[in-house]
């Protein structure tokens, strides 16, 4: 497969493609993005790597990150964590408050702001520095210790936190919150102001496409059972209520995040990360999706 020449051509196609996005600006520092970055980078499990555009510039990977933090939950805790968090698709907003009261504070799954705050909660209570252990487990299955959170991004999250403040206390009142909300609200921000770049991500997210196993050293970072399973949840809850859109278009496990990022991947072949900070009304990159899109439908090939 010519991998760079279809890279190639969803470039082109790219520059005539109109976009009525917007980028996300309830955090003020991410309105200061320039919205016409853009970079996709493509790594495969037996080919290398293909790229264009702005690959190798670091942004926020905001809701990106919510897979890391599930990982590192399901290593230590294992099905148990099921009890307190679903995984069911929501088709709500990835920020909504209105299930959680139906459903007594057990949020639908682990990647809409309800359930990444319940697995915050869950580092926090089984690790002495949570911080620490997440920026290290980000640079042992990248190889690149160099990746710090953006301390601006991180400032300005804190002071517009009010809706996740709300979902923090409506899941206490109900007994799903069991550490400070001020100390899960610091972390769950602290992992959303990392910053990397798509050929970084597309490093990290090889373990999902290579059977929790790392590309490079061969070191088993997850079962493969475990990480078939945060797939499963990728593939049907990683577009919050756009999962069903994204399943349709695209065809891959993936997740977005609000700095304009999407990671995808491809079990056996490939990871492949897009970046443009405009949002389609449901959150999620507007040119992003369709640069996937076009992946899937020039490669011929796509989990389905
Ligand atoms: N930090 C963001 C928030 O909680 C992440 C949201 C996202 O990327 N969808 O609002």
């Amino acid at each position: 497969m010519d991998y760079q020449n279809i890279l190639n051509q969803i470039q082109k196609e790219l520059a005539s493609t109109p976009s009525t996005g917007k980028v996300a600006s309830y955090i003020p520092e991410l309105a200061k993005i320039d919205a016409t970055k853009f970079g996709m980078h493509l790594h495969c499990i037996n080919s290398g790597h293909y790229n264009f555009g702005n690959n190798e510039e670091r942004f926020s990977i905001q809701s990106i990150s919510k897979v890391f933090a599930l990982t590192r939950a399901m290593s230590l805790l294992g099905d148990m964590l099921f009890e307190r968090v679903d995984v069911e698709p929501s088709g709500d907003p990835f920020n909504s408050l209105i299930q959680l009261e139906y459903e007594q504070g057990i949020p639908r799954n682990p990647f809409i702001n309800a359930g990444a705050l319940v697995i915050s909660d869950i580092l926090i209570s089984e690790l002495d520095n949570p911080k620490k252990d997440f920026l290290d487990f980000v640079h042992n299955i990248t190889n690149n210790n160099s990746i710090v959170i953006n301390s601006e991004v991180f400032e300005s999250e804190k002071k517009y936190s009010y809706r996740n403040a709300a979902l923090l206390n409506l899941m206490k009142s109900f007994g799903n919150i069991k550490n400070d909300i001020e100390t899960v609200l610091d972390f769950y921000i602290f992992q959303c102001a990392i910053e990397m770049s798509c050929k970084e991500l597309s490093t990290a997210f090889m373990i999902y496409a290579n059977q929790g196993r790392k590309l490079s050293g061969n070191e088993q970072i997850l079962s493969p059972r475990k990480t078939k399973r945060i797939n499963a949840i990728m593939q049907t809850c990683g577009f919050y209520d756009e999962a069903g859109e994204f399943s349709f278009r695209v065809g891959l496990p993936g997740k977005s995040g609000v700095g304009g990022g999407i990671a995808a991947i491809h079990p056996g072949q490939y990871a492949v990360i897009v970046w443009s900070p405009p949002l389609n009304p449901k959150g999620n990159s507007e040119l992003g999706m369709y640069a996937l899109e076009r992946l899937t439908t020039l490669t011929g090939y796509s989990i389905f």
